[in-house]
């Protein structure tokens, strides 16, 4: 089958067999074409909560699978490639969370929405870089302690000068490859240009930019924007579906090296397979897991709104 003769028989299977495609936004345009929702982490498991079907095929990592299993138990959960983790979820177990409390007790545990369902069990709330200022801003706690992404949790700090960080964990390895080098060069190459990249990029490129932001954030800002020029600093997919969308616009990435060989793993053929149940993992948590690693997404919910 060619690309399209794929993506209709894809089409017409999920329709047939009750499935909610579910595509990340760093995922391959002829992805989004298949998915009935495409967005953040977070965005998409609110969607898969409130999807009719009864089954849920993510195109994404795994703890994206996780964090859909979480919120909609009763659903049959599907990651498409079985392969697709993140090296940044999988810096801290849980069981290294346990002891950092030990080591800070008078710290809330937050940590970001890129974490295993295992340590979501540990941790006092969870953000996304899209809500996080809102839910540590509105949480009355004064210490907190954020894992795994330092430099998420270093723009967050920044902005709230009236509460104490600690950190711990490493951030993500594909935005932490964006130097400020980069942005000088940028800079050079494309006068006219914004520049927008991710929080998860170090404060070294952050600070110097002109619009940091979530990847759904970057998206709004460079439609929206009146500008026309713009160069993009978080994984380069982002680019090529700016590209698509905005034809009438010019989109640069801002390093080539800020790729995810996690997030474009996953392939059309894949998520045929895992329709058909020859290739792709269920996830399975136990009802306990469910139960302990929802308790900091729901307080995510209620602080954030
Ligand atoms: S881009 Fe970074 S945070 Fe996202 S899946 Fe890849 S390693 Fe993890």
């Amino acid at each position: 089958m060619n690309k399209k003769e794929l993506q209709a028989e894809i089409m017409r299977l999920k329709k047939e067999k009750d499935i909610c495609i579910l595509a990340h936004a760093y995922q391959d345009h002829e992805l989004w074409e298949v998915a009935d929702y495409m967005g953040d982490s977070y965005g998409l498991s609110l969607q898969a909560e409130e999807a009719p079907q009864k089954n849920v095929i993510m195109c994404g990592v795994r703890f994206m699978a996780e964090t859909v299993k979480t919120l909609a138990p009763e659903k049959r959960v599907f990651l498409a490639n079985a392969s697709a983790g993140c090296p940044m979820a999988d810096q801290l177990t849980r069981e290294d969370v346990l002891k950092l409390k030990e080591k800070y007790p008078d710290h809330t545990v937050c940590a970001y929405i890129n974490t295993t369902a295992d340590l979501k069990r540990a941790v006092d709330v969870i953000v996304t870089s899209s809500s996080a200022i809102k839910i540590i801003g509105n949480m009355p706690d004064d210490k907190i302690l954020f894992v795994p992404d330092p430099n998420l949790g270093g723009w967050i700090a920044e902005q709230m000068p009236e509460k104490e960080f600690v950190f711990s964990g490493e951030g993500c390895p594909s935005h932490r490859k964006i130097t400020a080098d980069d942005v000088k060069k940028a800079r050079e190459l494309h006068p006219d240009a914004e520049i927008l990249v991710h929080p998860e990029c170090m404060a070294e490129v952050t600070k110097i930019v002109d619009f940091a932001g979530s990847t759904t954030g970057i998206m709004k800002y460079a439609k929206e924007s009146e500008k026309t020029e713009f160069v993009i600093g978080t994984e380069n997919s982002i680019v090529d579906h700016l590209k698509i969308e905005c034809p009438e616009k010019n989109f640069y990435p801002l390093s080539p090296k800020c790729v995810c060989d996690d997030m474009r793993i996953t392939t059309l053929e894949d998520v045929y397979g895992c329709i058909m149940g020859t290739s792709g993992e269920e996830i399975f948590l136990s009802p306990q897991e469910i139960e302990e690693s929802r308790k900091p997404i729901d307080r995510m919910i209620e602080l954030g709104g």
